[in-house]
């Protein structure tokens, strides 16, 4: 039993830093340990003004450069500004500006050198530094080159105070060294360091060269432990016994035949391999993977009429209330029109206790055969009759804890998952490794691909006469924003102001309505279900429209700032338009000027195919890219990422494989340590991922 030492026993934490170290997830001072920098602050070499406007990419820039204006001061609000202009020896010149400090006046005497260093943009195409430290020459070269941790944090935690207790706990308490636990011919076949030098150097890296070292090893150590973890899992699944054989229904061989469409061999292959999971000697784990709009529901509405009709229940999670409903609704109207006599029900948050409570009676007592809802079906005090199969859409957004929560409502039932994250076969079989997998690689052949292009913000008059005349034949239109409301700091579009300029620009008749994760759950299902409903001809939207809604009368959508989206997550997003007959359009607009972003945008616009896109996107951000944007919130390591570090996780598993061919490997005793680090990954960590 590992007894773990609460933070507050470090000097210079009190109950307050304490408690904003918990909003973090940082408790004890292991976690503080594990609390790895998420960047480091590197004094890198002044940059000339010219250079920082043809290519706008560093956030955090330092010029050295010439007071050549007197400065202004003024107030706007409670703040106290005061600025003025510097220029470099290449004859450039930037805007600087700093908030509430007016003593600085004195220092910045015309004819003064100093290296400029603070947070850069772009204004009305003049540089601009804001709150920038001001050094000397001299004091500038000494801190060049040196890397300074810092750790992502939260209001009123300052960096200062994190590094000072990481470096305490390290040295004081020696927190998280321990004995080596990699055998050392794996150790030494992949060039790992040890773990002690690794946990120190991510903190305090002394160069690039310790840090990419350090991490490599961080990284594989999180790979190897987590496929550990994984394939223990998988051997317990794989050893129970199938304690619902769920054959196959002639009724439901009979409904395919009705569906208004043929099933895509891919389909077909996958509804095969399901079947037999699912009639078999062992009960189904299984995911099954196809990219946005490859026709994933109607194999989990196949299963679960087999199910029901077997005379069990099925349940299927989704992660939003909207796509619940839409669901429940598509499966209650196909089954009426069909001739499907089987009840599916519906449980929601937002429904009535009332409700709820009349649909928790029908799934105790049977009534209902399929079960569609959110996070209610494990959040309610639901009894299931005879649950016999789980199917969570969109997996990503429920982590192997919630799988596991839900699968214990039923005696175990089967599990089937649906992802559309396309990741190369080659990591889906690591990541997903206690599951098998089904890949639908295929579109449905009605499908006419997506038209594509890349846009700069002069285009917008012509995008909206095109929306215009869209809508005009009947159809709806998507326009997403990065942000939900204006920002002092960042510089996007943000959905609020958006639509209201919109409105201004279109003719009255079109209906222009918006939609953000801060509206009330209500609120935001009303909106959904009008644009369902072909009320709204234009949603203006953030990310939330991203997971799984069906519209296919919505042929086109509009990306604002596409620059601040990962390009996964850009493929999720389009997969809102395509999903029927008619042609649809994605334009993706971008401010920026910058080459490497068109240069990535360009992967979107040439492929439609999100497993390509991927591997693109990777190659482009290149192996050492750590800090770029990062795919989404799944697959969330501490360290490692998929993607950016596949060969390390191709590595680690390959390890993990050799560890595990000897049946006996954790009874061992040179495997003790490895063994619970295991164990304890499996209690602290699996639970924790969105896998
Ligand atoms: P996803 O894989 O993203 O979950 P859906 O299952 O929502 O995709 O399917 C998208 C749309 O394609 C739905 O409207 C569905 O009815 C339709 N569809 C599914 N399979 C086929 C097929 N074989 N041929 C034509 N349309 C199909
Ligand atoms: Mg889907």
């Amino acid at each position: 039993m590992v007894i773990y030492m609460n933070i507050t026993e470090l000097k210079g934490i009190g109950e307050k830093t304490a408690d904003l170290l918990n909003r973090l997830s940082v408790y004890t001072v292991e976690d503080l340990v594990g609390f790895y920098p998420r960047d480091y602050d590197v004094y890198e070499k002044p940059v000339f003004i010219n250079d920082y406007i043809q290519e706008p990419e560093r956030n955090i820039t330092a010029i050295d450069g010439v007071v050549v204006k007197s400065v202004e001061m003024y107030n706007t609000g409670r703040l106290r500004v005061i600025s003025t202009y510097i220029k470099d020896c290449e004859g450039g010149t930037c805007k600087c500006v700093w908030f509430n400090m007016p003593f600085l006046r004195n220092t910045l005497k015309i004819g003064a050198r100093y290296v400029f260093r603070g947070h850069a943009s772009i204004k009305k195409n003049q540089m601009v530094l804001e709150q920038p430290q001001l050094y000397t020459l001299a004091q500038y070269g000494k801190l060049m080159g040196e890397m300074q941790p810092v750790y992502p944090l939260t209001k009123g935690l300052s960096n200062k105070v994190v590094a000072k207790a990481v470096r305490q706990a390290l040295e004081k308490y020696k927190t998280g060294l321990e004995k080596e636990y990699i055998p050392s011919e794996i150790r030494e076949k992949y060039h790992l360091a040890e773990h002690n030098f690794a946990l120190v150097q991510i903190h305090f890296p002394k160069s690039m060269e310790e840090y990419m070292e350090a991490r490599k090893r961080l990284a594989f150590e999180e790979f190897f432990l987590f496929v550990l973890a994984v394939r223990s899992l998988k051997e317990k699944n794989v050893c129970q016994k199938n304690e619902y054989v769920i054959p196959d229904d002639k009724r439901t061989g009979e409904f395919i035949l009705k569906l208004p469409y043929k099933l895509t061999d891919a389909q077909l292959r996958t509804w095969c391999e399901v079947k037999e999971d699912m009639s078999s000697k062992h009960m189904m784990s299984r995911l099954i993977q196809g990219d946005v709009g490859s026709g994933k529901t109607i194999i989990a509405v196949l299963a679960l009429m087999n199910a029901a009709f077997s005379g069990n229940q099925g349940a299927m999670m989704v992660p939003t209330e909207v796509l619940a409903k839409q669901q429940h609704e598509a499966m209650t109207n196909m089954f009426a029109q069909f001739g499907v006599e089987l009840k599916v029900e519906l449980l929601v948050g937002s429904m009535t206790a009332v409700q709820k409570r009349e649909a928790c009676k029908r799934i105790a007592d049977g009534q209902a055969d399929i079960i569609v809802g959110t996070h209610a079906l494990i959040q309610e005090k639901v009894e299931y009759k005879k649950l016999a199969l789980v199917i969570t859409d969109e997996q990503h957004r429920f982590g192997v804890n919630q799988r596991r929560t839900i699968s214990e409502k039923g005696h175990n039932p089967h599990i089937l998952v649906m992802s559309a994250t396309p990741i190369p076969r080659t990591l889906a079989i690591i990541v997903y490794g206690d599951l098998d997998i089904s890949i639908i690689d295929e579109m449905p052949s009605d499908r006419l691909p997506i038209k594509n292009c890349v846009v700069d913000e002069s285009y917008r008059a012509k995008a909206y006469r095109f929306m215009e005349n869209q809508i005009k034949e009947g159809r709806q239109v998507y326009v997403i924003c990065p942000m939900v409301e204006e920002s002092e700091n960042i510089e996007a579009e943000n959905v609020i102001d958006y639509t209201e300029s919109m409105k201004k620009s279109m003719p009255d008749s079109i209906r222009i309505e918006y939609l953000h994760g801060k509206m009330k759950p209500s609120e935001k299902n009303r909106i959904m279900e009008l644009f369902s409903a072909g009320s709204i001809d234009i949603l203006v939207s953030t990310t939330v429209v991203e997971v799984g809604v069906n519209v296919p009368n919505a042929t086109v959508m509009m990306v604002e700032n596409a620059e601040r989206f990962g390009l996964a997550q850009l493929h999720q997003l389009r997969g809102r338009v395509g999903r029927g007959g008619y042609q649809s359009y994605c334009i993706f607009s971008t401010a920026s000027k910058s080459k490497k972003i068109k240069e990535r945008l360009e992967i979107l616009n040439k492929s439609n195919d999100g497993f390509k896109i991927a591997e693109e996107d990777l190659k482009l951000r290149g192996p050492g890219d750590f800090f770029g944007v990062r795919q989404s919130g799944e697959f969330d390591f501490g360290i490692g990422d998929i993607f950016a570090d596949a060969r390390v996780l191709k590595a680690a598993a390959a390890s993990a494989d050799i560890i595990m061919s000897d049946a006996q490997w954790s009874d061992r005793q040179e495997n003790a340590v490895l063994k619970s680090k295991v164990d304890e990954y499996t209690l602290r960590c699996l639970n924790k991922l969105n896998i």
